[in-house]
């Protein structure tokens, strides 16, 4: 499993990898981990946050994670491609 939050530091705080979002909608099932013997399975609601635009990506990860959100590093490639 790996984390699928961005721009954070390995060795610091939590890391969430994605079971499945085929739950209640609205909401995933994550795995939740500090190290390799401490992770929990816990179901958090999707990220509300979309990419500005009228077809701008929707976040994949869940609501209040930290670093950033999926789509950013998409619209910086863009903006650091132009
Ligand atoms: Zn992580
Ligand atoms: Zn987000």
């Amino acid at each position: 499993m790996r984390c699928q939050l961005s721009a954070h530091d390995e060795d610091e705080g939590e890391h969430f990898g994605l079971l499945t979002d085929t739950g209640a909608y609205g909401t995933a099932l994550w795995l939740r981990w500090h190290g390799p013997d401490d992770a929990q399975v816990v179901m958090l609601p999707d990220c509300p946050m979309a990419a500005p635009g009228p077809d701008g990506d929707g976040c994949r990860l869940f609501a209040d994670h930290t670093a950033q959100h999926t789509w950013q590093d998409a619209v910086e490639e863009v903006l650091y491609a132009s």
